[in-house]
């Protein structure tokens, strides 16, 4: 494996040379200028606005971020506005892109803007990564993004990118594998317009060298040592999925209907109470199937009026005309349009 050659062969060439980085970039920002993508946040150097996309990208498609994008801009538009909303319109403006550890820790990180860094974003990445939620990629993104500054960035595009132009034959999710790819992004970095730089290569790895590579058009083939595109990049054996099933229940009285505030895994947000055990001879109301990290939950609903006996702290009633303005996860507020839903039309 050779993973550090092509890090050798830049930094021992002559400066009268055209060395491999230089032309490489060159090569990558010719291709950029005419096929860069444009979002939103792309128009903006504002450390706030470039977080918020950064946050949301993590775990997200970007053509489902964009209206999410806007939305949050919209409602809470700085480090102020986020910092004094309450957690439960932050959760309610984050629903849908899961993952909710992120929108709590953004507000936390934005109350420490406010309060410890009297709303100035810090512009070190190794103070933005003091900031709760925020690693080494979130930090160099931002970095390179408002301040342009000469960091290198590695995500998911990038990782695939560099693993084929390396041609890296280990896991890119293990430490030796990250290594690698972050001592290799590090070398190409330049040290000027490291921002338009950054956006290249993810736009590269997004658009050209994509799951299905097109090699055929790509304007950096002749710098890739993969013969396999295909084959790379290779990640660690995934553990089978696990499955389990989750059993909740719904009732409605007076028009209100029952709710649970989650304490873990959607913590703050608002569910149908859970059963410890289905109702004996009961169908369900709904069935469906989501993903959580490594499992497969199948979320299956009953109608059970008793769960409304046994209310415990957590439980409350909401009136159903007040549910859109709630923070609910999306497997329960799916589940709950349909049961809604599917009520009217046996009640008209
Ligand atoms: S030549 Fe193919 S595999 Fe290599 S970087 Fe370009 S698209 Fe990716």
């Amino acid at each position: 494996m050779d993973v550090r050659r092509w890090t050798f062969d830049v930094c021992s060439i002559s400066a009268n040379t055209a060395p491999p980085a230089v032309s490489f970039r060159r090569s990558l920002l010719a291709w950029y200028r005419q096929h860069g993508r444009d979002f939103p946040w792309r128009h903006t150097r504002d450390p706030y606005a470039i977080l918020v996309s950064e946050l949301m990208l993590q775990q997200t498609q970007v053509a489902a971020v964009i209206p999410y994008y806007r939305e949050w801009m919209r409602r809470f538009p700085d480090f102020a506005a986020l910092a004094a909303a309450s957690e439960r319109e932050v959760l309610h403006a984050w629903q849908g892109l899961g993952y909710y550890a992120r929108a709590r820790n953004f507000r936390a990180a934005a109350q420490i803007v406010m309060e410890k860094h009297r709303g100035n974003f810090p512009r070190s990445a190794d103070v933005i990564r003091e900031l709760p939620g925020i690693g080494r990629y979130t930090a160099n993104a931002v970095a390179t993004f408002a301040f342009n500054q000469s960091l290198p960035i590695v995500e998911a595009n990038i990782a695939r990118l560099l693993a084929r132009l390396l041609d890296l034959r280990i896991p890119i999710d293990t430490s030796a594998g990250r290594d690698a790819l972050w001592t290799e992004a590090a070398a190409l970095v330049p040290t000027r317009e490291a921002a338009t730089y950054n956006s290249a290569l993810m736009d590269l790895g997004a658009l050209v060298c994509g799951s299905r590579p097109k090699c055929g058009v790509c304007p950096v083939k002749r710098f890739c040592r993969t013969k396999k595109p295909s084959t790379l990049p290779i990640r660690k054996a995934r553990q089978p999925l696990k499955s389990c099933t989750e059993h909740h229940g719904f009732v409605v009285r007076r028009r209100r209907v029952l709710l649970e505030q989650s304490q873990d895994r959607w913590r703050g947000m608002w569910m149908l109470p859970r059963l410890a055990t289905p109702p004996a001879l009961h169908q369900p109301l709904h069935v469906s199937e989501f993903p959580f990290t490594n499992h497969r939950i199948t979320l299956a609903v009953y109608s059970d009026h008793n769960v409304a006996g046994k209310r415990n702290a957590t439980q409350r009633w909401f009136p159903i005309r007040n549910l859109g303005s709630l923070p609910l996860p999306s497997p329960h507020r799916r589940a709950l349009n349909q049961i809604l839903t599917a009520t009217r039309q046996i009640a008209s």
